[in-house]
């Protein structure tokens, strides 16, 4: 399917059945092969186990478009995805670091209260971030059959500043031997890290390896000069410009097609609240975490400690420490 009108139709045919009693929201994510259509949603694990309860600071839920990217069956680069309402800045972020190039949003979702409430969040920031990574916007009306630009990058643009995870194919086998090898041997600046072995549908296995970044295009050095632009506040909730290695890791495999591989995931400080319940919807079980006490979140209200006792105590997931040795 690579049809934008019959991707937000199937979009629009599913978003009633989200779980989520208020902001329903489905995208379709699509290339020329395969396309995979889901709701926000709370990940089985979670629902089953504790229901709605936040985590840490975090709601349970998954969003539509993060649901879509950490399930589909292809390489996530060069795709396009329908979405039913404006996206938030964290899933423009995912978007611009899976490689989407194309974003449709259906016109009534900016219509919708809970859009109008937002609206600031996707002026701001989130056509910011994918706009920064070159990605075209536009609007679907599907009564009219119309598609309207809202951003569109000029020909042949590139992001000025791109900082890809880092991917190399490994010739011997993932090991707790090698893993530790790997953890050991990254050179690398940035506190907050993380690493991981990844495999491809060949099941050839590759080193991923990831630091905090801005998003796609900003400009890390500006960035660490003029501090971050303010973090936008909605209904409490804190965005930054940033991408943590934990989310880069999960949105950089599906980018190439690589599922990471349970037991070798690995971050040097503790997670934030959102990634650690975006971990668990992407079906892992199992963090290694150099240094538990440390958290990586610049948000006062997010308590990554907590997230981890829930997950903890429900059964959901283990967490355990690795060190650089
Ligand atoms: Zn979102």
């Amino acid at each position: 399917m690579n049809d934008p009108f019959l991707s937000i139709q199937s979009a629009v045919d599913v978003v009633l059945t989200s779980p989520h009693p208020e902001n329903k929201v489905a995208a379709c994510l699509f290339n020329q092969k395969k396309s995979l259509t889901r709701t926000n949603a709370w990940p089985v694990a979670i629902f089953d186990k504790i229901g709605t309860t936040r985590i840490g600071d975090s709601s349970g839920t998954i969003h539509a478009e993060v649901n879509c990217l950490l399930h589909f069956e292809d390489r996530t680069d060069g795709t396009e995805i329908a979405i039913t309402d404006p996206c938030c800045p964290n899933c423009a972020k995912s978007i611009a670091e899976s490689g989407i190039k194309t974003v449709y949003i259906d016109h009534k979702g900016f219509l919708k209260d809970f859009a109008i409430r937002r609206g600031n969040e996707f002026q701001d920031m989130s056509l910011s971030i994918m706009a920064h990574a070159g990605i075209s916007i536009y609007e679907i009306n599907r009564k009219e059959k119309t598609i309207g630009i809202i951003y569109q990058p000029e020909q042949g643009y590139i992001p000025p500043e791109d900082n890809p995870i880092e991917i190399i194919k490994q010739i011997i086998p993932a090991t707790p031997d090698s893993f530790q090898t790997l953890i050991d041997n990254v050179r690398i600046k940035h506190p907050s890290w993380g690493c991981a072995f990844a495999t491809n549908q060949a099941g050839e296995v590759f080193s991923l390896v990831a630091s905090s970044h801005a998003a796609v295009g900003f400009s890390q050095e500006r960035f660490e000069k003029e501090g971050q632009p303010s973090p936008q506040t909605m209904d409490g909730k804190k965005y930054s410009f940033y991408l943590s290695p934990l989310n880069r890791l999960l949105f950089g495999a599906a980018k190439h097609g690589l599922k990471l591989m349970e037991r070798y995931i690995w971050t040097s400080v503790t997670p934030t609240s959102r990634e650690l319940v975006n971990l668990v919807g992407a079906g892992y079980k199992t963090l290694a975490i150099g240094d538990i006490d440390q958290c990586d979140t610049t948000d006062p209200q997010d308590k990554p400690s907590d997230a981890i006792s829930t997950l903890k105590s429900a059964g959901i997931m283990t967490f355990h420490t690795l060190k650089r040795t």
